[in-house]
């Protein structure tokens, strides 16, 4: 686990935030799309300092060795950008009930935060099939937006991102957007679109939508491992809530996949 430094805090938009970093080891890690991360958010009074181990098994019981008064609390995020040892984060601002998304709506420079990760291990290909779907809420359009940057030109994708309301729009090229405001949702929105027969799939964001479309993509008969997909946060849980009978499920079944 390593130290973030905060160097630079500016509102994207209403709802989104975006923070850099420095720290200890970050020109090492290297870049590719897609890097998850874990951010580690200090209790009140303490530090998010764990250990300092890079075995992740040794590390997370050191994790979960620390009293829960202690232990910092620990959520997903994407890297937006990694270059020149500044780590960028785009941060959605959900509200207060949230440690990370309160922490992102007064980080101020100089602020100290933990990171575990990224790692090159969970990196992910993407797929090879004529045409790609990037579909996802605003947690996902950091991961989408560096999906899209290295695709070549000739590659034929749809990418559509649900936000609250126009003004949430950023300018990424190639991005349909959906507003709830409009009472559009990304399920309805892409379970329209027509795809042709050779089509890979990649789906983030609240985990019921997630699972809609995915089923909706096995029900057109896309392979189930031409699917990328990741429930990024819970309506009503937090990230430290335990899993639902519904993610265990889900689990399940991207432990099967990764196994065909
Ligand atoms: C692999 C991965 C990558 C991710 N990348 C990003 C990223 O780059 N940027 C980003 O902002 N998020 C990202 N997320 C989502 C983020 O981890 C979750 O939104 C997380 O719950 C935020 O933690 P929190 O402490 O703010 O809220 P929690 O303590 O986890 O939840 C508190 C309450 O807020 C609600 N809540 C959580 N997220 C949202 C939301 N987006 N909208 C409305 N209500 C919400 C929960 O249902 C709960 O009721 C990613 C998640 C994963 C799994």
């Amino acid at each position: 686990m390593s130290a973030l430094t905060v160097t630079s805090v500016a509102p994207l938009t209403p709802r989104m935030t975006r923070v850099t970093f420095t720290g200890d080891g970050l020109p090492a890690i290297g870049t590719w799309p897609d890097q998850q991360l874990k951010l580690l958010f200090p209790k009140p009074g303490h530090s998010a300092h764990v250990s300092d181990s890079p075995d992740v098994g040794v590390w997370y019981q050191a994790y979960l060795a620390l009293p829960d008064a202690e232990r910092p609390w620990m959520r997903s995020f994407t890297v937006r950008s990694l270059a020149d040892g500044v780590l960028t984060v785009d941060f959605v601002l959900h509200g207060d009930s949230g440690p990370a998304s309160r922490w992102a709506a007064n980080a101020q420079i100089g602020d100290v935060i933990g990171r575990f990760g990224p790692s090159r291990d969970y990196a992910r290909p993407l797929g090879t099939a004529d045409f790609l779907v990037f579909a996802g809420d605003e947690t996902a359009l950091p991961a989408i937006a560096s999906l899209l940057e290295p695709l070549p030109p000739e590659q034929r994708f749809a990418a559509v991102v649900e936000v609250a309301d126009p003004v949430e729009e950023q300018e990424i090229p190639g991005v349909r957007w959906v507003h709830r405001s409009a009472g559009d949702d990304l399920v309805t929105a892409v379970s329209a679109l027509e795809v042709p027969p050779s089509t890979w799939v990649w789906l983030g964001g609240e985990a019921s939508a997630v699972r809609a479309l995915r089923r909706h993509f096995v029900g057109l008969g896309v392979a189930k491992e031409d699917i990328e997909f990741a429930g990024y946060w819970r309506r009503s849980l937090t990230q430290d809530d335990a899993p639902t009978a519904e993610d265990l499920a889900e689990a399940r079944e991207r432990i099967a996949s990764l196994g065909e």
